[in-house]
């Protein structure tokens, strides 16, 4: 995969000290519409974001303002209709549908409301088919869902399916799984949608401590209130800009 130079911006704070970050996430003029039986339907309208590296960030916004599909371009799961944008130093538009999957494989951990585990798998198998899908040897990509359990707290949880896992416990899997493979920007859509409130907190948790602890930049879409207060900061969606 190519690179796009050296994602530096400057960052302005007070007046007087100028600082240079590299961004995670820079996006300019990003347009999205989709197609629908009464016409085209624009989602993202010349939205602007700039996301430093390391940082949490929180994204807000109605049902339908266009949240999940902000989360789909970021990811490379859809491509840029309109505008600029680069997420860890890739230009997602120029990049090939081979680069553009090895780009999801590789940078980007995915988190879902829904969770997304295969039943028929025990929680450490998840873990490990995201590892497998990256060509990672089977006693590393062990030893790593051993290393992801025991960081969500659930270590002896790793031979139980998901359908023996709470609702919680099943998301954190699911954050397990989202590190497999190093990835250097975690996207949470909706993390906590299904979880009660102490399960919710587990989870806000750990997307807090992932940049720490990980190296992560964390993007979480969400509507709780509690979870958008640990980020730090929070981005509104509104007539497809982000303000
Ligand atoms: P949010 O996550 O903020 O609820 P979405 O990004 O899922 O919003 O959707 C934004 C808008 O785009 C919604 O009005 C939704 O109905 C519409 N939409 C989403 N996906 C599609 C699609 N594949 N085809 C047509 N319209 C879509
Ligand atoms: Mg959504």
């Amino acid at each position: 995969m190519k690179r796009r130079g050296d994602p530096r911006a400057s960052a302005v704070c007070g007046n007087i000290c100028r600082v240079s970050v590299a961004l995670a996430i820079d996006a300019r003029g990003l347009g999205h519409q989709y197609a629908t039986p009464s016409g085209e339907l624009t989602v993202l309208d010349e939205l602007t974001l700039a996301v430093a590296e390391g940082e949490h960030v929180a994204v807000m916004g109605r049902s339908g303002s266009g949240k999940s599909t902000l989360l789909a371009l970021l990811g490379g799961l859809a491509r840029p209709q309109r505008g600029w944008l680069t997420v860890q130093g890739h230009d997602l538009a120029e990049l090939s549908g081979d680069d553009l999957a090895a780009f999801r494989r590789e940078e980007i951990g995915f988190v879902f409301q829904h969770f997304g585990l295969l039943d028929t798998l025990t929680a450490a198998e998840n873990i490990e088919l995201a590892g497998t899908l990256a060509g990672t040897s089977p006693a590393a990509r062990r030893t790593r869902a051993v290393e992801l359990l025991d960081a969500v707290g659930l270590a002896s949880r790793a031979r139980h399916r998901p359908h023996q896992l709470s609702g919680g416990e099943r998301q954190r899997v699911a954050i397990a799984r989202a590190l497999a493979n190093r990835p250097r920007l975690v996207l949470a859509d909706e993390p906590t949608g299904n979880l009660d409130e102490e399960a919710a907190s587990v989870v806000a948790d750990l997307l807090d401590d992932l940049p720490a602890v990980h190296g992560v930049t964390v993007v979480v879409v969400t509507h709780d209130r509690l979870l958008a207060e640990r980020a730090q900061r929070r981005v509104h969606l509104d007539g497809g800009h982000a303000r």
